[in-house]
């Protein structure tokens, strides 16, 4: 029986993987940071020229979507930060609970998965 782990050349595939969407994410953040920012200037601007309250509300939502954002991108960034480690440590890609492979179309879609998907899914 082969040892349970990926091989170097599958590993670093997962590597690229894992970086493009680290790359998308990085993006995102940026992106809702810039608009957060955006939003800010403007509400100060309004302010001074005391201006709807309407407006003002809306902007307070645009701002909290913006955050949230932030939020769950900054959160999903730091597992893709471990799976790096992972693939690093050639643990990557591997389920925490029975220590099988997890299936690389699972992998595909959630590189950061410690677990593969029959112990993600019954709960014991
Ligand atoms: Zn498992």
């Amino acid at each position: 029986m082969t040892k349970k782990q990926w091989n170097q050349k599958e590993l670093e595939g997962f590597r690229v993987l894992v970086n493009e969407k680290r790359d998308d994410i990085l993006a995102s953040i940026e992106q809702a940071r810039s608009r957060a920012d955006d939003i800010i200037k403007e509400g100060n601007q309004s302010s001074i020229y005391s201006s709807h309250m309407a407006d003002a509300g809306s902007d307070q939502q645009s701002l909290e979507h913006a955050y949230s954002i932030i939020n769950r991108e900054s959160k999903f960034l730091n597992y893709l930060d471990k799976a790096l480690q992972r693939i690093d440590d050639k643990t990557f890609g591997i389920c925490f609970e029975c220590g099988e492979l997890i299936s690389k179309d699972r992998l595909a879609e959630v590189p950061h998965a410690t677990k593969c998907f029959d112990c993600k899914t019954t709960r014991r």
